[in-house]
């Protein structure tokens, strides 16, 4: 449900997991205590589950700034906490990219300053091109209001 959410926080650095649509509920509470995770959801049943022993945001707004908005208020993200150190897609921390790597980006973007940091699961590739730094800027205007919002 939280697909893009989730997205945008292993963009910012943070470890993300996505819950498979169908989960068993018990299932995955037992995953977030085992794993220390915090549970960011839209489902009010399974928050009403869930007892004290798994910490759990429930985000009741629509739209991905203002899911944002909730959660930064909810947990104190840091949204440029360490950007794009994480893959997007499956949440592993990048290494930077080995030669052969580097070879898989496209010839225009290779003369940028990087960083260009690779993952060691999937094996996509990420360079600061215009939709690293387009996403960049988002984090950026997400982390102003944050602090705006934590000085008024
Ligand atoms: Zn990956």
């Amino acid at each position: 449900m939280l697909a893009g959410l989730a997205r945008w926080l292993r963009a910012a650095g943070y470890d993300t997991a996505l819950a498979p649509t169908a989960s068993d509920d018990r299932l995955m509470l037992a995953a977030c205590r085992a794993e220390a995770r915090v549970l960011v959801t839209r489902d009010r049943h399974l928050a009403a589950h869930a007892d004290e022993s798994v910490r759990l945001v429930l985000l009741d707004v629509d739209g991905l700034d203002a899911q944002a908005a909730q959660l930064t208020a909810a947990l104190s993200i840091d949204w440029v906490r360490a950007p794009f150190t994480r893959c997007l897609l499956d949440n592993t921390p990048l290494h930077p990219a080995t030669p052969d790597e580097r070879a898989r980006v496209p010839p225009r973007a290779r003369d940028l300053p990087g960083p260009f940091r690779a993952c060691p699961c999937c094996g996509r590739v990420y360079w600061p091109g215009s939709h690293v730094r387009r996403m960049l800027s988002r984090l950026q205007q997400w982390q102003a209001r944050a602090r705006l919002a934590r000085d008024t």
